[in-house]
C-alpha cells in the first residue's frame, strides 16, 4: 500500500475529519504535524494558544500511539519545503488536510497545492471546521453583512449533516521516519501563568467530548437565560476545543440533536445560533479580508483616537480599574486563559468606548492571552462591541457595566470569585463599589484606593465624551461596500 500524508493544522481529532478518512482509503498514513509559524502571519498563534496546541498535539499523539501510529513533528521555514522534504524522503504520494481560513492560511495552502500537484503529488483538502465554508451561504452571489439572514439560509440548508467515524486501526509509522519532541518547539511559556491554564484545561478530543456530555447532563436546559450568567457554568466551555478542531460543529449539532431526538427546543435553538456566529465570523473574514487589522465599517478609519493612556490600559489588562465586573474578568482572563462572553462585551466595551482605545489593541491582546484565540471570531467580536463591525452594536450602545453586572450577576458569584477584596461588600454595591456609602465600605474593611481601585474613568462623562466623538463618525458619508 502507498503512503500518504496527513497533515495536521486545526483538527487535532480523529473523529469527523474528512482528510484523515479519505488518506486512510487509499493509503498507510503519516500524520504530521509542521511548526511553521512565521508563514501564518495574524493568525500564527499566541501564547496562551501556544501552551494548547502543546497539549493538544500531546494528547493526539497519545491517541495514535494507543492505536499503533504515532505524531511525526516537524519544522521549517515554511509547510511547503517540510512537505516536500518528507514525500521525497517516505515516496509519499498524496498529502490530505482540512482547510484554514484567516487570509494568510489561505495563501499559503493554494500555493502548497500547487507545488505539491506540479509535483506529481495528488493534495486535497476538506472542511472540517465548518457547518458551511465561507463561499457556500450567499445572497445572488454576494455575501451577507447581517447576522439573522444569513443564519436563516444556513438553517434552510440545514445544519444537521453527516458525520464520519473515528477509525478503528491506524497503520504503523517506519521507525526510519524521524521527527522532533514536540518540547523542541517551545510551545510553553516560560512564565509561572500557565499554571491556572492547566488547572483549568485538559487540551484533546477525550476532553472534548466529555465538556459536551456535561452541557448535554447540565446546561443545555436553561441555556437560553443561563449563557448569560457568568457566575454559573451556563455554556459549553469548547471554544478552544472548538478552536483546535478536537471536536467539529457537525459532530456537536449533531449529538445534541439526537440528545433530543431531533426536537429543536428554544434553548438548543439558541445554542445553534451561537455555533451559527462562530459561522458567521468566518464568512466575514473570507469576504472581507482587511478587516483581520481594519475595520468592517470604512468609516472607522478616520476615527480620532486620542494617544493610548498607559495609565488606563495598564489598569484594564491587570484588572485594576476600578469596575468590578470587568476587571473580574480580564483576571479571569489571566488566570485560565478564558473569559465569559457577557463579561467580554462589557471589557470590551469599557477599552474602546469609555477609555477610547482602539479595539485592535484589546483585540491583540484577548489573542495571547485567550485559550480559544480565534481569529475570525476575535475579530468580530472586537469589531462587534466597537460599533465597527458587520450587523454590529450600535455605536450609542455602551455598556454599564455597572448595571450588567447587577443584571448578570446579581448574586455577585463571579466578582466576589475573582475580587477577593470585595468579598464582604453587600450585593447592592458590589458592583458600584464607588457609590457606596462610607459606612458600608468601612463595614466591608475596604478603602478604596488601597484595598481596591477607585475607577480610572467615570463611567457617566467617558460615555458622554464617547457619543459625541461617534457621533462626528455618523454624518460621514462613505461607500461601504
Ligand atoms: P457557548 O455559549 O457554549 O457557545 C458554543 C460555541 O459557539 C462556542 O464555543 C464558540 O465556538 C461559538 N460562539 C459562541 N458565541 C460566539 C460569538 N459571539 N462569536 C463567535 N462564536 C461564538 N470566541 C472564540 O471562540 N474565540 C475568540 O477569540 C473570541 N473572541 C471574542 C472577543 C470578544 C471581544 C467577544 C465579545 C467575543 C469573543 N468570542 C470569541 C466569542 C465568545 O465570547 C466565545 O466564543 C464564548 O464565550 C465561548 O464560550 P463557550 O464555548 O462556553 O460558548
Amino acid at each position: 500500500m502507498t503512503l500518504a500524508i496527513w497533515w495536521i493544522r486545526r483538527d487535532l481529532r480523529l473523529g469527523d475529519n474528512p482528510a484523515l478518512s479519505a488518506a486512510l482509503r487509499h493509503h498507510k498514513v503519516i500524520p504530521l504535524y509542521i511548526h511553521a509559524p512565521e508563514e501564518e502571519g495574524a493568525a500564527a498563534p499566541g501564547a496562551a494558544s501556544r501552551w494548547w496546541l502543546h497539549h493538544g498535539l500531546q494528547a493526539l499523539d497519545a491517541q495514535l500511539r494507543g492505536m499503533g501510529s504515532r505524531l511525526v513533528v516537524r519544522e521549517g521555514r515554511s509547510a511547503l519545503s517540510v512537505l516536500e522534504a518528507i514525500t521525497r524522503e517516505t515516496s509519499a504520494e498524496a498529502v490530505y488536510w482540512n482547510r484554514q481560513y484567516a487570509p494568510t492560511q489561505i495563501e499559503r495552502d493554494k500555493g502548497v497545492k500547487a507545488a505539491l500537484r506540479g509535483k506529481g503529488i495528488h493534495a486535497e483538502s476538506f472542511n472540517a471546521a465548518l457547518l458551511f465554508e465561507p463561499w457556500v451561504i450567499e445572497r445572488e452571489g454576494k455575501p451577507y453583512r447581517v447576522f439573522t439572514p444569513y443564519w436563516n439560509a444556513c438553517l434552510k440548508h440545514g445544519i444537521d449533516q453527516p458525520v464520519l467515524p473515528s477509525p478503528v486501526v491506524m497503520p504503523q509509522i517506519p521507525s526510519s521516519i524521524q521527527d522532533l519532541p514536540l518540547g523542541t518547539l517551545g510551545l510553553l511559556p516560560k512564565i509561572p501563568w500557565a499554571l491556572g491554564l492547566e488547572e483549568r484545561w485538559s487540551p484533546g478530543e477525550a476532553a472534548a467530548w466529555k465538556k459536551l456530555e456535561r452541557f448535554l447532563d447540565q446546561a443545555l436546559e436553561g441555556y437560553k437565560t443561563h449563557r448569560d450568567r457568568p457566575g454559573i457554568e451556563g455554556t459549553t466551555r469548547l471554544s478552544p476545543h472548538l478552536h483546535f478542531g478536537e471536536i467539529g460543529p457537525r459532530q456537536v449539532v449533531r449529538t445534541v440533536m439526537s440528545r433530543l431526538g431531533g426536537v429543536i427546543n428554544a434553548d438548543a435553538a439558541h445554542f445553534f445560533s451561537e455555533l451559527g456566529w462562530r459561522e458567521f465570523s468566518h464568512h466575514l473574514l473570507f469576504h472581507f479580508p482587511h478587516t483581520v487589522d481594519h475595520p468592517m465599517d470604512r468609516r472607522w478609519n478616520a476615527f480620532p483616537w486620542p494617544a493610548v493612556d498607559p495609565r488606563l490600559w495598564q489598569a484594564w489588562i491587570t484588572g485594576c480599574t476600578g469596575i468590578p465586573l470587568v476587571d473580574a474578568g480580564m483576571r479571569e482572563l489571566w488566570h485560565t486563559g478564558w473569559m465569559h462572553n457577557r463579561v467580554r462585551m462589557n471589557a470590551a466595551s469599557l477599552l474602546v468606548k469609555n477609555m477610547l482605545i482602539p479595539w485592535q489593541e484589546g483585540e491583540r491582546w484577548f489573542w495571547d492571552t485567550l485559550v480559544d484565540a480565534d481569529l475570525a471570531n476575535n475579530i468580530q467580536g472586537w469589531q462587534w462591541t466597537a460599533g465597527c463591525g458587520a450587523d454590529a452594536a450600535p455605536y450609542f450602545r455602551i455598556f454599564n457595566p455597572g448595571l450588567q453586572g447587577e443584571r448578570f450577576d446579581g448574586s455577585g458569584e463571579y466578582v466576589r470569585r475573582w475580587l477577593p477584596e470585595l468579598v464582604s461588600l453587600p450585593d447592592r454595591w458590589l458592583h458600584r463599589p464607588w457609590a457606596a456609602p462610607a459606612n458600608v465600605l468601612c463595614d466591608a474593611g475596604l478603602r478604596l484606593g488601597e484595598h481596591y481601585p477607585h475607577p480610572v474613568v467615570d463611567l457617566g462623562e467617558s460615555r458622554s465624551r464617547a457619543l459625541a466623538s461617534f457621533a462626528q463618525l455618523k454624518a460621514t458619508k462613505i461607500n461601504l461596500t
